[in-house]
């Protein structure tokens, strides 16, 4: 039986979820409010759903000041949401630099191709670039759907550059059980806080 994870009540819609469900935000010593995404900062630790309405009903009625017993600094919905989205982005470009670093990723549409119809039964996850070309764009879309392989759309191709340290790219493959689950599980959470889906509570 699989371990259940701790419950926390949201202080936006007031349900219970499991932890690992929730947004977790601690108090800098400035008193500031800050998204704890790993759930490892220290201290006291006040979770909202993974959704912008909880974000934003927990700072409407005051629920950080109510929880942290004092008056909470960096409470705007907007902000929070921004700086949530950023610190998602930057965990999944870790592991994808992580992926690049462990041999793990091949870029570019002639290599991703070979790897996607290759090795047939090894876990992989395609990554398309926002900026990519329609017809690349689809004949890798084609491509992985024929494979078994599912494909995300998500960074821009300079993104993409950037983290494999090198020119834009637009088309990524990751490989390697332990990157492909990481990966898939943080768009996951990524895409339902883009589009307002949290805990069903
Ligand atoms: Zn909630």
């Amino acid at each position: 039986m699989a371990k259940e994870s701790p419950r926390r009540t949201c202080v936006g819609c007031r349900s219970a979820c499991d932890k690992d469900e929730l947004i977790r935000f601690v108090l800098a010593p400035d008193g500031t409010l800050v998204p704890d995404l790993m759930q490892k900062l220290p201290g006291r630790g006040v979770y909202t759903c993974l959704k912008e309405d909880c974000i934003r009903q927990a700072c409407e009625r005051k629920q950080f000041s109510r929880a942290f017993k004092t008056d909470v600094q960096g409470v705007d919905p907007e902000a929070l949401r921004d700086r949530i989205r950023a610190v998602m982005e930057d965990r999944i470009g870790s592991y994808i630099s992580l992926a690049n670093k462990a041999g793990k990723i091949v870029s570019g549409s002639d290599m991703v191709g070979e790897v996607l119809k290759k090795y047939k039964d090894t876990p992989k996850i395609l990554l398309l670039a926002s900026d990519v070309s329609e017809d690349i764009g689809n004949r890798m879309r084609c491509l992985a759907t024929h494979c078994g392989v599912e494909s995300v759309t998500l960074f821009d191709k300079e993104r993409y550059g950037a983290l494999l340290g090198k020119s834009p790219r637009s088309v990524v493959a990751v490989q390697g059980q332990g990157f492909v689950d990481k990966l898939k599980m943080e768009i996951t959470r990524y895409r339902n806080f883009l589009r307002g889906e949290g805990c069903a509570g």
